[in-house]
Protein backbone atom coordinates (compact mmCIF):
# COMPACT_ATOMS: atom_id res chain seq x y z
CA UNK A 1 0.00 0.00 0.00
CA UNK A 2 1.25 3.41 -0.94
CA UNK A 3 1.64 6.61 1.81
CA UNK A 4 -0.63 8.97 0.87
CA UNK A 5 -1.26 12.36 2.11
CA UNK A 6 -1.99 11.91 5.89
CA UNK A 7 -3.70 15.31 6.08
CA UNK A 8 -6.31 14.68 3.81
CA UNK A 9 -7.35 11.33 5.13
CA UNK A 10 -9.37 13.93 7.61
CA UNK A 11 -11.67 15.51 4.81
CA UNK A 12 -14.90 13.62 5.10
CA UNK A 13 -17.24 13.16 2.50
CA UNK A 14 -19.45 16.00 2.98
CA UNK A 15 -16.31 18.53 3.09
CA UNK A 16 -15.15 16.64 -0.55
CA UNK A 17 -19.02 17.19 -1.68
CA UNK A 18 -19.18 21.00 -0.71
CA UNK A 19 -16.05 21.90 -2.14
CA UNK A 20 -16.66 20.20 -5.50
CA UNK A 21 -19.94 22.35 -5.62
CA UNK A 22 -18.16 25.30 -4.70
CA UNK A 23 -16.03 24.08 -7.95
CA UNK A 24 -18.50 23.98 -9.74
CA UNK A 25 -20.26 27.20 -8.97
CA UNK A 26 -16.79 28.73 -9.97
CA UNK A 27 -16.93 26.93 -13.38
CA UNK A 28 -20.53 28.14 -13.72
CA UNK A 29 -20.23 31.51 -13.10
CA UNK A 30 -16.95 32.06 -14.84
CA UNK A 31 -18.63 30.74 -18.11
CA UNK A 32 -21.37 33.14 -17.52
CA UNK A 33 -19.16 36.26 -16.88
CA UNK A 34 -16.74 35.51 -20.22
CA UNK A 35 -19.27 34.31 -22.44
CA UNK A 36 -19.12 30.71 -22.32
CA UNK A 37 -21.81 28.29 -23.02
CA UNK A 38 -22.89 27.27 -20.03
CA UNK A 39 -21.69 23.20 -19.32
CA UNK A 40 -18.74 23.69 -21.95
CA UNK A 41 -16.06 23.49 -19.48
CA UNK A 42 -15.25 20.10 -18.01
CA UNK A 43 -13.83 19.68 -14.64
CA UNK A 44 -11.36 17.19 -14.07
CA UNK A 45 -10.28 15.96 -10.53
CA UNK A 46 -6.34 15.92 -9.63
CA UNK A 47 -6.19 13.32 -7.76
CA UNK A 48 -2.61 12.97 -6.79
CA UNK A 49 -1.42 12.31 -3.83
CA UNK A 50 -4.91 11.96 -1.95
CA UNK A 51 -6.15 8.32 -1.04
CA UNK A 52 -8.94 6.52 -3.12
CA UNK A 53 -11.44 7.38 -0.25
CA UNK A 54 -11.03 10.62 -1.03
CA UNK A 55 -11.73 9.66 -4.92
CA UNK A 56 -14.58 7.48 -4.07
CA UNK A 57 -16.03 10.35 -1.86
CA UNK A 58 -15.97 12.75 -4.87
CA UNK A 59 -18.15 10.03 -6.83
CA UNK A 60 -20.62 9.98 -4.83
CA UNK A 61 -20.87 13.65 -5.98
CA UNK A 62 -21.20 12.62 -9.02
CA UNK A 63 -17.39 13.00 -10.26
CA UNK A 64 -15.92 10.67 -12.97
CA UNK A 65 -13.48 12.13 -14.48
CA UNK A 66 -10.03 12.06 -11.82
CA UNK A 67 -6.61 13.17 -13.08
CA UNK A 68 -3.59 11.80 -11.51
CA UNK A 69 0.51 12.22 -11.83
CA UNK A 70 2.21 9.45 -10.82
CA UNK A 71 2.46 6.17 -12.08
CA UNK A 72 3.02 3.67 -9.12
CA UNK A 73 -0.03 5.82 -7.48
CA UNK A 74 -2.39 6.17 -10.10
CA UNK A 75 -1.73 2.17 -11.32
CA UNK A 76 -3.51 1.20 -7.22
CA UNK A 77 -6.50 3.30 -7.68
CA UNK A 78 -7.62 2.30 -11.04
CA UNK A 79 -7.39 -1.08 -9.80
CA UNK A 80 -8.84 -0.47 -6.12
CA UNK A 81 -11.45 2.08 -7.94
CA UNK A 82 -12.49 -0.65 -11.00
CA UNK A 83 -16.05 -1.00 -11.39
CA UNK A 84 -17.22 3.09 -10.39
CA UNK A 85 -16.79 3.97 -13.85
CA UNK A 86 -14.33 6.66 -13.92
CA UNK A 87 -12.43 7.78 -16.65
CA UNK A 88 -8.83 8.43 -15.89
CA UNK A 89 -6.85 11.37 -16.98
CA UNK A 90 -3.18 10.87 -16.77
CA UNK A 91 -1.26 14.50 -16.62
CA UNK A 92 2.00 14.08 -15.30
CA UNK A 93 5.81 13.45 -16.38
CA UNK A 94 5.94 10.25 -18.38
CA UNK A 95 9.43 7.74 -18.86
CA UNK A 96 9.54 6.37 -21.89
CA UNK A 97 9.60 2.62 -20.71
CA UNK A 98 6.63 2.79 -18.41
CA UNK A 99 3.96 3.91 -20.65
CA UNK A 100 2.38 0.46 -20.76
CA UNK A 101 0.11 0.61 -17.51
CA UNK A 102 -1.01 3.99 -18.91
CA UNK A 103 -2.03 2.90 -22.31
CA UNK A 104 -4.04 0.47 -21.19
CA UNK A 105 -5.63 1.70 -18.11
CA UNK A 106 -6.37 5.45 -19.23
CA UNK A 107 -8.67 6.74 -21.76
CA UNK A 108 -6.97 10.42 -21.54
CA UNK A 109 -3.02 11.75 -21.12
CA UNK A 110 -2.45 15.06 -21.25
CA UNK A 111 1.29 15.25 -21.08
CA UNK A 112 2.82 13.63 -24.08
CA UNK A 113 5.97 16.09 -25.24
CA UNK A 114 7.98 13.90 -27.15
CA UNK A 115 7.36 11.20 -30.43
CA UNK A 116 8.93 8.62 -28.82
CA UNK A 117 6.41 8.49 -25.67
CA UNK A 118 3.40 9.05 -28.21
CA UNK A 119 4.95 5.79 -30.26
CA UNK A 120 5.13 3.62 -27.54
CA UNK A 121 1.75 4.88 -26.46
CA UNK A 122 0.51 4.34 -29.86
CA UNK A 123 1.45 0.71 -29.98
CA UNK A 124 0.71 -0.06 -26.32
CA UNK A 125 -2.75 0.70 -26.76
CA UNK A 126 -4.57 -2.09 -26.61
CA UNK A 127 -7.10 -2.99 -29.84
CA UNK A 128 -10.10 -3.70 -27.76
CA UNK A 129 -10.35 -0.27 -26.22
CA UNK A 130 -11.06 3.25 -28.43
CA UNK A 131 -8.00 5.44 -29.23
CA UNK A 132 -6.02 7.01 -26.42
CA UNK A 133 -6.87 10.55 -26.52
CA UNK A 134 -4.33 12.95 -26.16
CA UNK A 135 -3.39 16.46 -25.56
CA UNK A 136 0.13 17.47 -26.35
CA UNK A 137 1.77 19.85 -23.65
CA UNK A 138 3.54 22.82 -24.57
CA UNK A 139 5.87 25.16 -22.23
CA UNK A 140 3.71 28.02 -22.84
CA UNK A 141 5.53 30.12 -20.82
CA UNK A 142 8.82 29.67 -22.12
CA UNK A 143 10.53 27.87 -18.61
CA UNK A 144 13.73 25.78 -18.85
CA UNK A 145 12.48 23.83 -16.01
CA UNK A 146 9.25 22.58 -17.69
CA UNK A 147 8.32 19.71 -20.03
CA UNK A 148 5.79 20.89 -22.92
CA UNK A 149 7.06 21.28 -26.37
CA UNK A 150 8.07 24.88 -27.57
CA UNK A 151 5.53 26.70 -29.20
CA UNK A 152 7.04 27.04 -32.96
CA UNK A 153 7.11 22.81 -32.39
CA UNK A 154 3.98 22.68 -31.88
CA UNK A 155 3.24 22.51 -35.97
CA UNK A 156 5.41 19.68 -36.66
CA UNK A 157 4.18 17.40 -33.58
CA UNK A 158 0.57 17.93 -34.30
CA UNK A 159 1.11 16.51 -37.69
CA UNK A 160 3.25 13.43 -36.18
CA UNK A 161 0.65 13.08 -33.66
CA UNK A 162 -1.92 13.04 -36.32
CA UNK A 163 -0.59 9.83 -38.13
CA UNK A 164 -0.34 7.20 -35.23
CA UNK A 165 -4.00 4.87 -35.39
CA UNK A 166 -4.19 4.34 -31.62
CA UNK A 167 -3.87 8.22 -30.77
CA UNK A 168 -6.65 10.49 -31.17
CA UNK A 169 -5.07 14.20 -31.02
CA UNK A 170 -7.49 15.94 -28.91
CA UNK A 171 -5.93 19.44 -28.07
CA UNK A 172 -3.20 21.56 -26.39
CA UNK A 173 -2.21 21.61 -22.48
CA UNK A 174 -0.24 23.77 -20.26
CA UNK A 175 0.48 24.42 -16.96
CA UNK A 176 1.75 28.43 -16.70
CA UNK A 177 4.41 29.68 -14.54
CA UNK A 178 2.06 31.17 -11.92
CA UNK A 179 0.99 34.57 -12.13
CA UNK A 180 0.19 37.21 -9.61
CA UNK A 181 -3.49 38.72 -11.16
CA UNK A 182 -6.36 38.24 -13.37
CA UNK A 183 -4.99 39.97 -16.05
CA UNK A 184 -1.55 38.11 -16.04
CA UNK A 185 -2.65 34.68 -16.02
CA UNK A 186 -4.85 35.40 -19.08
CA UNK A 187 -1.64 36.08 -20.99
CA UNK A 188 -0.23 32.55 -21.25
CA UNK A 189 -3.71 30.74 -21.37
CA UNK A 190 -4.08 33.00 -24.70
CA UNK A 191 -1.42 32.49 -26.32
CA UNK A 192 -1.86 28.70 -25.96
CA UNK A 193 -5.74 29.44 -27.39
CA UNK A 194 -4.13 31.54 -30.42
CA UNK A 195 -2.10 27.83 -31.38
CA UNK A 196 -5.01 25.96 -31.01
CA UNK A 197 -6.45 28.13 -33.21
CA UNK A 198 -3.84 28.39 -35.73
CA UNK A 199 -3.54 24.65 -35.26
CA UNK A 200 -8.01 24.68 -36.71
CA UNK A 201 -7.24 26.81 -39.34
CA UNK A 202 -4.68 24.31 -40.12
CA UNK A 203 -6.65 21.36 -40.47
CA UNK A 204 -6.24 19.71 -37.24
CA UNK A 205 -9.61 18.77 -35.79
CA UNK A 206 -9.01 19.97 -31.86
CA UNK A 207 -11.98 20.46 -29.34
CA UNK A 208 -9.60 20.37 -26.25
CA UNK A 209 -7.75 22.85 -23.91
CA UNK A 210 -6.51 21.64 -21.32
CA UNK A 211 -5.31 24.72 -18.95
CA UNK A 212 -6.36 26.18 -15.85
CA UNK A 213 -6.22 25.04 -11.94
CA UNK A 214 -7.18 25.69 -8.70
CA UNK A 215 -5.70 28.88 -8.69
CA UNK A 216 -6.38 30.30 -11.73
CA UNK A 217 -9.49 28.47 -13.44
CA UNK A 218 -10.81 32.00 -13.83
CA UNK A 219 -8.70 33.38 -16.13
CA UNK A 220 -8.61 29.89 -18.13
CA UNK A 221 -12.30 30.05 -19.06
CA UNK A 222 -12.02 33.35 -19.97
CA UNK A 223 -9.57 32.31 -22.43
CA UNK A 224 -11.39 29.31 -23.67
CA UNK A 225 -10.58 26.79 -21.62
CA UNK A 226 -12.72 23.25 -22.03
CA UNK A 227 -10.82 20.77 -19.37
CA UNK A 228 -9.70 22.88 -16.22
CA UNK A 229 -7.79 20.41 -14.21
CA UNK A 230 -8.76 21.44 -10.55
CA UNK A 231 -6.76 19.44 -7.39
CA UNK A 232 -6.64 21.37 -4.12
CA UNK A 233 -9.65 23.26 -4.22
CA UNK A 234 -11.47 19.86 -3.79
CA UNK A 235 -9.40 17.77 -1.56
CA UNK A 236 -7.28 20.43 0.42
CA UNK A 237 -3.65 21.24 0.13
CA UNK A 238 -1.32 18.09 -0.84
CA UNK A 239 1.76 18.37 1.39
C1 LIG B 1 -1.34 19.05 -9.59
C2 LIG B 1 -1.74 19.47 -10.94
C3 LIG B 1 -2.93 20.19 -11.15
C4 LIG B 1 -3.85 20.65 -10.03
O1 LIG B 1 -3.29 21.70 -9.30
P1 LIG B 1 -4.12 22.46 -8.13
O2 LIG B 1 -3.37 23.72 -7.95
O3 LIG B 1 -4.05 21.56 -6.94
O4 LIG B 1 -5.50 22.65 -8.60
C5 LIG B 1 -3.26 20.49 -12.46
N1 LIG B 1 -2.49 20.13 -13.50
C6 LIG B 1 -1.35 19.43 -13.33
C7 LIG B 1 -0.56 19.05 -14.52
C8 LIG B 1 -0.94 19.08 -12.06
O5 LIG B 1 0.21 18.41 -11.90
Amino acid sequence: MLKYNASSVTLNTDTIGRQLEQVRARIADAERRFGRTAGSVRLLAVSKTHPPELLEAACQFGQRAFGESYLQEAQEKTRILDGLGIEWHFIGPMQSNKTRPIAEAFQWVHSVDRIKIARRLDEQRPQSTEPLNICLQVNISGENSKSGVAPEAVFAMAEQLAAFPRLRLRGLMALPAPAADFDARRVPFARLRALFEALNDAGCKLDTLSMGMSEDMEAAIAEGATIVRVGSAIFGSRR
